[in-house]
Parts: structure tokens; C-alpha cells; sequence
């Protein structure tokens, strides 16, 4: 099933619970394909894009990004996803790092580790951007991120992310947040945290059922509407462009460096998509000149 991944914004109970229902496969099967990643590697990197898309997804400033960042010495290493609304990007450490399975479930609390902090910067084009951090709890990112909302955004939410995946495909993967607007009976939360086992299989769901048709089915007797769906894409901005950017952002006397030790300048790779853009010695010379 090649459907177009989507994030599907909902409310239950007359308004008053805001839900996102989002559909990253593709996503997902993009990150693997640009990065290689194992299946733990992948969970974990689906994981954290689908965060990245639910963190972003209701920014309302044009060229507005959330970057989330998990670093929680496991394994894994660092992983780092930007999401701006409509595309998600992402790179992790240690893409080929692998665990055993945990009673029978990829390993993804371990492989983050718990060791370490969960970051959100968002950038809304404002002077400063907003930071926003938290001790990871679990490393299982979903329960991480509730944490955050609560800690951070100072609002209790229900998270959960999931990621079908094997070494070389990925089958599923998705995420639904849920949370509960000023106004929310008190009972709500308690109501949608007895139907969370059945949202919390989110990725195995999307085997075979379109996102549209598991709101209404998940929430049936809540009042679910759905109020509209934008697509989401993997995909980099990078350019030439952003790459010179980034070398004169060295500065004139790490630059000077480069153009002395490197004999034929330098090839620069994107972290997020692996595109190679070349500087000859000539490039960087110019740039330098730009500095001075
Ligand atoms: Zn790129």
C-alpha cells in the first residue's frame, strides 16, 4: 500500500480533546533507505520523526521548524529531527547499531538509552526561539514526549509512536497525540487512557486500514471529528546554497585551515539526505574572501 502519509488534525467530546492521527510510512521508509538504519535504529529514528511531525504540526508562522533532539547514550547515539509542518527530516549516530529483542519488541529504550535529555527548539522566526527540555524517563520517545507536554508545554497529553519494522522494510508507522483543551471533563483523560492500548497499536493498524477510516472507529461513542489532513514527506532543504552558509559560518580562520590541509577543498555530506556538494580549493577561497 503506497498511500501518501498524512496528518489527520480531530477533536473528540464536543472540542474539547485536540488530536493529531498521523501516517509516516513513507516517511519512515525514506529515513531508512537514506540512512541504513537497523530495525532497532529505525523505530527509534521513525519514532522521533513522528514526534518531530507532531511537535510541528500546528506551528502558524511560515518557515517555522521544531527541531526535536534525543540524546540518551545508548547505542544509538544522538538523533536529531527537524519538522516544519509539512516535511519531517532526521539522522541518528549510529544509523546500523542493533539489540537484541526485548520480550519479543525491538529494543528501543535500551538502543536510545535513558541517560540523557529530550530537546525541542522551536524556531518560529522570532528573535529568540523556544527551548524546551526534559530528562528522558524511558527512552521509548512516546512516554518522553508526554512528559514533555506536561513539563514543558504544561499540557497532559497522550502519546504513542510506533514503527513496524525489520532490518530492510519498513511495513508501518505512526503516532496519535491526544489532548485535552480547557473545558475537558475532568473523566475524559481517564476515558482515553482506557482506549490506549487500542490507539497505542497505531502502526500495526495502519497495515491495513486508512487513517481516515481509525478515528472514527478508535473514538467511536467521543464525538470524533475530523477537521482536516495535510501531507507529510521526508524531505531536505539542503542546497548549495545552505552548504556555503554553513562554511563561512566556520569563520575566516577555520576556513583558512581547511583550504590549507585539504589539497582538493573540501566534499561536504548532509547529515539528513547523504548529498555530497564539493568545494574546490577555488570555492573556498572565495568564500574566505567573502569573510575577510
Ligand atoms: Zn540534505
Amino acid at each position: 500500500m503506497d498511500k501518501q502519509d498524512q496528518i489527520l488534525h480531530f477533536t473528540l467530546a464536543a472540542g474539547t480533546v485536540r488530536g493529531l492521527l498521523i501516517d509516516a510510512t513513507q516517511t519512515v521508509r525514506k529515513a531508512q533507505q537514506l540512512h541504513g538504519t537497523s530495525a532497532v535504529a529505525t523505530a527509534a529514528l521513525g519514532r522521533a520523526l513522528t514526534g518531530a511531525a507532531m511537535l510541528a504540526a500546528n506551528l502558524k508562522e511560515p518557515n517555522a521548524s521544531v527541531t526535536l533532539t534525543i540524546d540518551g547514550g545508548g547505542p544509538l547515539g544522538k538523533l536529531v529531527c527537524v519538522g516544519d509542518g509539512q516535511t519531517v527530516r532526521g539522522h541518528v549516530t549510529n544509523p546500523m547499531a542493533s539489540l537484541p529483542l526485548k520480550d519479543g519488541k525491538l529494543n528501543v529504550g535500551d538502543a536510545v538509552g535513558r541517560n540523557g535529555r529530550m530537546s525541542v527548539v522551536k524556531d518560529l522566526r522570532l528573535k529568540s526561539p523556544y527551548i524546551g527540555q526534559i530528562a528522558l524517563q524511558s527512552g521509548e520517545i512516546a512516554a518522553d514526549l508526554a512528559w514533555y507536554f506536561v513539563k514543558s508545554e504544561q499540557s497532559p497529553s497522550l502519546v504513542s509512536l510506533g514503527v513496524v519494522a525489520s532490518d530492510t522494510a519498513v511495513a508501518a508507522a505512526g503516532g496519535v497525540l491526544l489532548q485535552p483543551m480547557p473545558g475537558c471533563e475532568p473523566g475524559m483523560i481517564d476515558q482515553l487512557e482506557l482506549r490506549s492500548p487500542i490507539f497505542g497499536a497505531i502502526a500495526a493498524e495502519l497495515q491495513h486500514e486508512m487513517p481516515e477510516n481509525l478515528v472514527p472507529l478508535w473514538f467511536q461513542g467521543l464525538d470524533p471529528v475530523v477537521l482536516e489532513s495535510s501531507p507529510l514527506a521526508y524531505h531536505c532543504p539542503c542546497s548549495r546554497k545552505r552548504m556555503e552558509r554553513a562554511l563561512i559560518s566556520l569563520g575566516a580562520k577555520e576556513l583558512g585551515r581547511i583550504i590549507a590541509d585539504e589539497l582538493d577543498g573540501a566534499e561536504l555530506v548532509c547529515h539528513f539526505c547523504g548529498s555530497k556538494y564539493h568545494f574546490t580549493t577555488h570555492d573556498l577561497l572565495r568564500l574566505l574572501n567573502r569573510i575577510a
